[in-house]
């Protein structure tokens, strides 16, 4: 089968690779060009690029089912894949991978590296201007120099992607509410990480923002503060010296900043907005809108990335539509339907879960208390488990990715029982959020950075 797969991000050079291994012909198109040549990569168009990326062990898995080798090219690259240790009764079974260390600037060169051998794959550049169509079903792409034939095309044109847009239903959700400013480190020779309360680094939540260290390869890493996209006082750290101002005054951001431990590499990086989005595959009428046109990756679903669910449910979707097109490739209204059944199932909980879950983040960021009254959040019936730590069973798979969000439903009454007790997740020690937009004011006066 002749298959073009427009987007070269993640999502779109796994399947080319994996649909290539299976005897497809695969062209890949992306507008970007690609790495320069002193390694720099720009990646205009990816707006996350730079900012910061887990790998969650799903990563790792779809790698290892479909691309052993590209998996050890990563961990050549630097990539550190974190695992658990072997409980007291597992008999001498392998510690369980938890998750990788690596951004996404290693994860996609490697990627890209890997596609531009693999044969049956050709990479194109280009920007993709339509979908041809011949008898009401998809026959190949146009660009802006050339136009690709296919049997099937298949869209991972990321969050941001319009191709095809007229073709599907109009996606569910929209911005997220929660903003991002990143910047990224490197740790001194020999230096030791800091603080870490999570196998990739550091999350604190504080009343009105969060902070986040993320631990990638060859010893960077990255600090985040996010906020509510409508706390205008925050939206200063943007700012160089508000950012850094923050990273001072955060206890663990701190001990990660210190000038004796690392140094920024990059500026600080305002993110754009972010995305709590499902589209499925069909039009209004519950149709499929193009034969032969199957959208995967972001281009289905995008979520606020602060616990790193947007690769893993990616390449989720990847491997399942692989899957579905070694059944039967011809049937690519039956592949369709099928697939949009699974993401369906499999992929929008994610994001319903994150949509209730940020919106009930932001009215506490606002200064309201926890709501009895309504359902709890997942962030909560999570926090819940400090105070009872029978429920990290039940929420272990959850955080896994292993279980559904509807595998909470378990530990949600013994959740709520706790917080109607009095119970509130402990607040760290560091700047309330009074006090860092006061920080924010005060250094946004003096900044030199626009
Ligand atoms: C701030 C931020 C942080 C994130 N952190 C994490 C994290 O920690 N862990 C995690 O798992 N996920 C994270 N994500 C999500 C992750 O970045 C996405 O899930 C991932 O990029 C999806 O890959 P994709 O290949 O589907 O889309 P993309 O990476 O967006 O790639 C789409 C590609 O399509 C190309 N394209 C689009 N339209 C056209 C066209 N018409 N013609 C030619 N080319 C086209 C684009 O140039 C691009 O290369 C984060 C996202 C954000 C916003």
């Amino acid at each position: 089968m002749r298959v073009v797969v427009v987007g070269a991000g993640p999502t779109g050079l796994f399947t080319a690779m994996a649909l290539a291994r299976r005897g497809h012909r695969v062209t890949v198109v992306d507008r970007d060009t690609g790495p320069r040549p002193d390694g720099s990569w720009p990646r205009r168009g990816v707006m996350q690029f730079h900012h910061p990326h887990a790998l969650r062990a799903q990563v790792a898995e779809a790698l290892q089912a479909e691309l052993p080798e590209v998996w050890d090219d990563l961990l050549d690259a630097g990539a550190e894949p974190v695992t658990a240790a072997p409980g007291p009764g597992s008999l001498g079974a392998p510690a369980e991978l938890m998750a990788v260390r690596c951004r996404r600037l290693t994860f996609e060169r490697v990627l890209r590296a890997a596609a531009e051998r693999q044969p049956g794959v050709v990479l194109h550049t280009g920007h993709v201007d339509e979908v041809c169509i011949d008898r009401g079903r998809a026959t190949g792409v146009r660009t802006d120099c050339t136009t690709l034939d296919a049997d099937l095309v298949i869209a991972a044109t990321g969050r941001a992607g319009r191709l095809g847009a007229a073709r599907r239903a109009p996606a569910r959700g929209g911005d997220c509410g929660i903003a991002y400013v990143s910047r990224q480190y490197r740790l001194h020779p020999g230096a030791q990480p800091g603080p870490m309360n999570f196998p990739l680094g550091r999350t604190d939540l504080y009343p009105g923002y969060q902070s986040i260290v993320f631990l990638h390869d060859n010893g960077i890493f990255s600090t985040v503060i996010a906020r509510s996209s409508d706390d205008r006082a925050l939206a200063a750290l943007r700012l160089t010296e508000v950012f850094e101002a923050a990273a001072r005054a955060v206890p663990t951001l701190a001990a990660w900043t210190d000038p004796t431990r690392a140094d920024p590499i990059t500026a600080v990086l305002p993110g754009g907005r972010l995305h709590n989005t499902y589209q499925g595959q069909l039009d209004d009428t519950g149709a499929v809108g193009l034969p032969g046109l199957v959208f995967v990756g972001d281009a289905v679903c995008t979520t606020n990335p602060a616990v790193g669910r947007g690769i893993t449910t990616s390449l989720l979707q990847a491997r399942q539509l692989v899957r579905l097109l070694g059944r039967d490739p011809s049937d690519v209204v039956g592949l369709t339907l099928a697939f949009d059944a699974w993401c369906s199932e499999n992929i929008a909980p994610w994001f319903e879960d994150h949509v209730y879950w940020d919106a009930e983040q932001r009215r506490r960021w606002g200064g309201a208390d926890i709501d009895l009254t309504r359902p709890l959040p997942s962030d909560l019936i999570v926090a819940a488990a400090q105070a009872d730590p029978a429920l990290f069973d039940l929420v272990g798979p959850y955080l896994g990715m292993r279980a559904l969000p509807a595998s909470l439903d378990a530990a949600r009454p013994r959740a709520a029982e706790i917080y109607a007790g009095g119970w509130r997740p402990p607040v760290p020690d560091g700047p309330t959020r009074d006090e860092l937009a006061a920080l924010a004011a005060t250094y946004a006066s003096t900044s030199a950075t626009p």
